[in-house]
């Protein structure tokens, strides 16, 4: 029943901003300890998607489950606590602050933390640095760091609130060969350990590579969705995304 589990499900999904229709009709279903991914053309409503799915903005038509539990008006914070985190297409982190703040602010949890919790935390924090490559930053600024190392501070703040569902828009951009590796291995390990996941990425090779599912989107639509190969294949997503 675990293989099969259903974590997340968006059902005829639409964000509208004015006459754009952004994210038009978009239905899907995220299974538990799966790698997700979303291809698509510049300007075709990824970002969008994700927004709508952690409630950073109002759905025009559609729902959204998360573990069985409709969400479609709770607060972004609130969908977070439930155990959604997610990283931004443009780096969003503290310049001020260390890195180790910035991954704690993944780690805290709402309302009167006790001794024990607090150290639970900091070893979340501690484990999330490790595991992103960042041990030895700690102390560091993020404006002190490569656009690289900003992008993982993002990561291990994701993922040191240990999430249920793990959504990362495009997370390698502006990373090298190595950098990018060093990501997906760390996806692939996470995937290993039941987290669920929903990748936005450009790198077609990569996603098939990564993701155990496609989602192909278009004009605000899904064009496609299944086995990354045969999504990739597909006519329309040639035509759309391949320019083939
Ligand atoms: P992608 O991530 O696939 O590149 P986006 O979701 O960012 O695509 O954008 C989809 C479409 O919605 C684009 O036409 C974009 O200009 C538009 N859009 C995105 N966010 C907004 C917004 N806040 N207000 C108005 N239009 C938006
Ligand atoms: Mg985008």
């Amino acid at each position: 029943a675990a293989a099969t589990e259903c974590v997340l499900r968006a059902a005829d999904v639409a964000v509208h901003f004015g006459g754009v229709k952004a994210v038009d009709g978009v239905s899907i279903e995220l299974t538990a300890g799966r790698i997700f991914g979303v291809l698509g053309p510049n300007g075709s409503g990824k970002s969008t998607l994700l927004a709508a799915l952690t409630r950073l903005v109002p759905l025009t038509r559609g729902s959204l489950e998360f573990e069985g539990r409709r969400y479609d008006t709770v607060r972004p914070h609130t969908i977070a606590a439930r155990g959604v985190a997610r990283t931004f297409q443009t780096v969003r982190i503290l310049p001020g602050r260390t890195v180790f703040d910035n991954v704690a602010l993944g780690a805290e949890s709402a309302g009167s933390a006790g001794k024990a919790e607090r150290s639970r935390a900091r070893q979340r924090v501690r484990t999330a640095i490790e595991r992103t490559g960042l041990a030895g930053k700690e102390r560091h600024r993020p404006d002190e760091l490569s656009y690289g190392y900003q992008r993982r501070v993002e990561i291990a703040r994701a993922i040191a609130s240990e999430p249920t569902l793990l959504l990362l828009d495009e997370p390698t951009a502006g990373m090298n060969r190595q950098e990018r590796d060093d990501i997906t291995g760390l996806l692939g390990d996470l995937r290993g350990e039941g987290l669920t996941q929903l990748l936005i990425e450009h790198d077609v090779q990569m996603m098939v590579e990564a993701c155990d599912h496609l989602f192909a989107m278009n004009f605000g639509e899904l064009i496609a969705g299944g086995e990354p190969e045969a999504v990739v294949r597909h006519p329309a997503v040639q035509e759309a995304y391949l320019g083939t």
